[in-house]
C-alpha cells in the first residue's frame, strides 16, 4: 500500500520544473506556486498544485496531512556534486601558513599539503574515516544538501584507495544523504611509488578499476590535470581504459592552469570543476559542449584566488553547477549555501542561476534525472526555508537554513 503525505501550505515553492540545463537564467523564469502543497507518494512526488486544491481532491487516498505555520519557501534538496568529505587530520596549520604568506613549496617542505592529508588518511582505520565522513554528510544534511558526492584521493596506493572507497560504501546505508562515490586516485603521484606518473596510473587502472567493479564501489573516476599533478597525455590512456570499463569520467581542470578542459570534452566528461584559469578559449570549448562546467567557491575563498568565470560561461551557453569542494586543504569551510551566494555576489548570478547550480544542473553532472526539480516523479527532496520569498535565501548568505529538510518523502530533519 503506498503511503500518502500532503505538506502544505507553503507561501512559495520553486518548482525549477522545465528550465535548461544550459544557459543564462533570468529570475522571472523560476516558477513558482504561492499557497502550495506537496503530495508525496512513499519516495516521490506525486502533485504539486495549490495546497487547497490538493486537499479537496485527494480525500479518497488518505494522506497524512502536515499542516504549516507560519511562512516557508518550498525548494529542492541541494545536490553537492564534488567533496572530498573522507579524510583523516586537520590542515590548520597549512591555513596559517599560507596566510602567512609562506608558498605551496614551503608549505610542502614543512610536512604540509595534500601529502599531510595523505599521510592522516592512511594512518586512520576505515571505520574512523567511514565515521568522519558520516559526521560531515550529517552537517551537509543539516543544511539542506541531500545528496553528497565524494571523492577517495588520500590513499594513493592500491590498498589505501580501496579502503578509502569501502570507508564511503559503509557509510552510505548510515546517512539519509544519498553518498555518490568517485574514485580520485590519481590527484598526485604519491611520493613513495616506485615509479612515474604513466606506472602509477597503470598499476591503479589495472588493479582498482576492475575492484570497484566487482565491489560496486564507484562508478566515476576523477584526475587532477594540472602540472604538478597529472598532465593530458599521461592521464589520457587512463580515462580510456575507464571509458572502456564503463566509468562515467569527470575532471579537476584549470584550476592554476589550463588544459584539463580540454581532456574534459575530449573525453566526454560528465563535468570539468574548477576551471578558475579557464580563459575565451576553454570557456568557449566548454560552453558547446554537454559538459557540466562546476564552480568551487569553496576553493577560491580558501585559497585567496579568483573564482570560475561563471557569468562568462553561462552567457556563452554554457551550463554551470556549484559545489563545495568541501577538503582539508583548500576548502575546509564546507557550506555550499554560503559559498553560493558569495559566489553569486561575485560573479553577478541570478538567484535563479545560483538555485540551478545547486539542484538540477549538479544532479545532472552525477546522472541524476530524479531529483533538482519539485515537480511530478521527482524525488520528494526538499527544504523548506522559513520565509516568504526566495530571493531571501541567498540574500542572507547562507546564515538563512531550513527548518524543515525532507529526504525520500520523509522528514529527516
Ligand atoms: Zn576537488
Amino acid at each position: 500500500m503506498a503511503v500518502y503525505k500532503l505538506i502544505g501550505p507553503i507561501t512559495q515553492l520553486i518548482t525549477l520544473d522545465k528550465l535548461p540545463l544550459k544557459g543564462a537564467l533570468k529570475d522571472e523564469s523560476l516558477s513558482s506556486i504561492a499557497q502550495a502543497g506537496i503530495l508525496i507518494k512513499d519516495e516521490h512526488i506525486e502533485r504539486v498544485d495549490t495546497y487547497e486544491t490538493l486537499k479537496a481532491t485527494t480525500t479518497t487516498l488518505q494522506p497524512e496531512l502536515i499542516e504549516l505555520d507560519g511562512d516557508y519557501v518550498a525548494v529542492p534538496g541541494f545536490v553537492d556534486s564534488h567533496t572530498h568529505i573522507c579524510f583523516g587530520g586537520s590542515r590548520a596549520n597549512d591555513y596559517a601558513m599560507r596566510n602567512a604568506g609562506k608558498t605551496y613549496l614551503e608549505i610542502a617542505k614543512a610536512g604540509g599539503g595534500i601529502w599531510d592529508t595523505v599521510t592522516q588518511t592512511r594512518k586512520a582505520s576505515q571505520e574512523t574515516l567511514t565515521q568522519n565522513t558520516i559526521a560531515r554528510a550529517n552537517r551537509h544534511l543539516a543544511s539542506g544538501v541531500t545528496t553528497i558526492e565524494v571523492k577517495s584521493g588520500y590513499g594513493l596506493s592500491v590498498d589505501e584507495e580501496l579502503k578509502m572507497l569501502r570507508a564511503i560504501k559503509d557509510a552510505t546505508p548510515q546517512v539519509e544523504a544519498d553518498l555518490i562515490p568517485t574514485c580520485l586516485a590519481a590527484h598526485i603521484l604519491p611520493k613513495d611509488f616506485d615509479g612515474d606518473h604513466a606506472a602509477y596510473l597503470a598499476e591503479i587502472s589495472e588493479k582498482v578499476f576492475p575492484i570497484l567493479k566487482e565491489e560496486n564501489l564507484a562508478n566515476r573516476i576523477d584526475a587532477f590535470i594540472e602540472e604538478e599533478a597529472f598532465s593530458n597525455e599521461v592521464v589520457t590512456p587512463y580515462f580510456e581504459k575507464a571509458q572502456e570499463m564503463g566509468f562515467d569520467i569527470t575532471v579537476h581542470a584549470d584550476q592554476f592552469s589550463t588544459s584539463g578542459s580540454e581532456v574534459a570534452v575530449k573525453f566526454n566528461a560528465v563535468s570539468a570543476d574548477h576551471l578558475e584559469a579557464s580563459t575565451e578559449k576553454e570557456i568557449a570549448l566548454l560552453a558547446h559542449s554537454d559538459i557540466v562546467s562546476t564552480a568551487l567557491p569553496g576553493a577560491s575563498i580558501g585559497l585567496g584566488c579568483a573564482f570560475t568565470p561563471a557569468r562568462q560561461i553561462l552567457d556563452a551557453g554554457g551550463a554551470v553547477a556549484i559545489a563545495s569542494d568541501w577538503n582539508p586543504g583548500s576548502a575546509p569551510m564546507g557550506d555550499l549555501l554560503m559559498q553560493a551566494a558569495i559566489l553569486g555576489t561575485f560573479q553577478k548570478l541570478s538567484n535563479a542561476e545560483l538555485l540551478a547550480g545547486i539542484t538540477y544542473r549538479a544532479a545532472y553532472t552525477l546522472k541524476l534525472d530524479d531529483r533538482g526539480r519539485l515537480a511530478q516523479g521527482y524525488l520528494a527532496d526538499f527544504n523548506l526555508f522559513p520565509t516568504h520569498h526566495v530571493n531571501e535565501i541567498f540574500y542572507h548568505q547562507g546564515k538563512l537554513t531550513p527548518q524543515q529538510v525532507w529526504k525520500n518523502g520523509k522528514r529527516v530533519q
